[in-house]
């Protein structure tokens, strides 16, 4: 594949934007190379600047659930955007999307809307600690909830790959309040709670965690951590950013039947436009500003454009009955045949899976854990990477990232993936 106009773009990006980029995990840094720069893309193909196809397996990281330029979801804000694109006065479609995301998703009474999964998962930790009267907060090493300073202790995804899971310029004082546990290790949370008895608001977790490759939650691990909450009266806090409309209509609540207290949402609720929003039941919602005392607020927070958008996706997903199965058949499928192809050329490999979201580690070990995940091979990873996109395949440049799977992947494209897969695997 040729990529000589991304590289020019990103060059000129180099000069006026820090390493090209505005979100760390598009450069190719872990990989090495020159990041694609996206012209288009439709269901489930992005096309670069140098039109080149690639099936896709980024997704935007994870909000295009029913494909790109989904068409309801693109009329939609052509149509909202007619009619003014941001007032700071309440909106009718903010009700509207209000009423229908609380009725998909179990265990809520209200939901503020937000801008991005960061400040949804920020915001969730100051209402717990409002709520509790407590300060500490319990996250495990590997679980990446957004870029806020309580949250850049040991965290996964981007800040893994370029070496700073703990990030200059969070202060002392924040990172002691930021105790970290050990991803499906329920003595090691024991432990904590034990150390720190009364002093812990909530604990937080990716109930399917996406932000050190794919993993699924083991056994019984988040009812343990319910019945752990609820003997030591903290929050329990689900991070269904990635989770939430994508697992199941109701998340990893619904697909787990452990009930979190506060559910936090970003990615598919905003159908590729900047949303978050986080949920609980009203006796937690109701501490937040301007009925209760935590405050939170947001000039562009419940955009009509971006609501429009949200509305859309959430009404297709609430009307599509078989999504989650067709989702979850597809994903079972791709496993089955990258497993095959790994497997005829020897390749040792570990494949995690949960509804629509799927990695490769390569590593021979279960990977349950961060330190787990930290022990796939990375120098295999890049070769991996790097073959995939010159067979036309985009995945996310770095091992610490699920893949996201659409509805708009035919079983064709599933075929040519496999097929890349195994045209690579004989290069590993
Ligand atoms: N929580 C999880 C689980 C995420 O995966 C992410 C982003 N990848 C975030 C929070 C932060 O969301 P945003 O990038 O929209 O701020």
């Amino acid at each position: 594949m040729l990529y000589k106009r991304s590289s020019a773009l990103f060059k000129n990006a180099e000069n006026v934007i820090p390493g090209g980029v505005n979100s760390p995990v598009r450069a190719f840094k872990a990989v090495g190379g020159t990041p694609i720069f996206a012209k288009f893309a439709k269901g489930a193909y992005v096309y670069d600047e140098d039109d080149n196809r690639y099936i896709d397996y980024i997704n935007s990281w994870g909000p295009m659930l029913l494909g790109h330029a989904f068409e309801p979801v693109v009329n939609a804000v052509i149509e909202k955007a007619k009619k003014g694109t941001s007032f700071g006065m309440p909106t009718e479609i903010e009700t509207k999307i209000a009423e229908l995301a609380v009725s998909m998703v179990p265990n809520v009474d209200k939901i503020r809307f937000v801008n991005s999964g960061t400040e949804a998962c920020m915001s969730a930790v100051r209402l717990a600690r409002g709520y509790t009267g407590k300060e500490k907060i319990v996250k495990f090493a590997g679980c990446y909830h957004g870029h806020s300073d309580a949250f850049l202790i040991q965290a996964g995804s981007g800040a893994v790959t370029f070496g700073s899971p703990n990030s200059p310029g969070v202060t002392k004082g924040t990172a002691q309040d930021t105790l970290l546990a050990i991803y499906n290790d329920i003595d090691n949370v024991k432990a904590l709670i034990e150390a720190n008895t009364n002093e812990i608001a909530c604990i937080i977790i990716e109930p399917v965690a996406g932000n050190m490759g794919c993993i699924p939650p083991k056994d019984d691990f988040l009812q343990k951590l319910r019945t752990l909450c609820d003997e030591h009266r903290i929050l329990l806090i689900f991070d269904e950013v990635m989770t939430g409309f994508r697992l199941a209509k109701g998340g990893a609540q619904e697909l787990y039947g452990v009930d979190a207290d506060i559910m936090c949402f970003g990615k598919v609720i905003g159908g590729g436009l900047p949303v978050g929003a986080f949920a609980a039941r009203n006796e937690i919602m109701n501490h937040l500003a301007p009925l209760g005392s935590v405050y939170q607020a947001g000039t562009l927070s419940g955009n009509p454009l971006a609501m429009a958008a949200g509305m859309a996706m959430l009404t297709a997903i609430e009307n599509d009955k078989d999504l989650f199965k067709r989702l979850a058949d597809k994903t079972e499928y791709l496993h089955k045949g990258c497993a095959a192809a790994l497997n005829k050329y020897n390749v040792t490999h570990t494949i995690n899976r949960r509804g629509s979201m799927i990695s490769i580690h390569f590593s021979e070990e279960e990977v349950v854990d961060f330190e787990s995940a930290a022990k796939g091979n990375n120098e295999t990873f890049k070769t991996f990477f790097h073959g995939m996109l010159n067979e036309g395949i985009y995945i996310a440049p770095s091992a610490f990232e699920t893949w996201f799977i659409t509805d708009a992947l035919s079983y064709d494209d599933l075929d040519e993936t496999i097929r890349a897969v195994e045209k690579v695997a004989q290069t590993l």
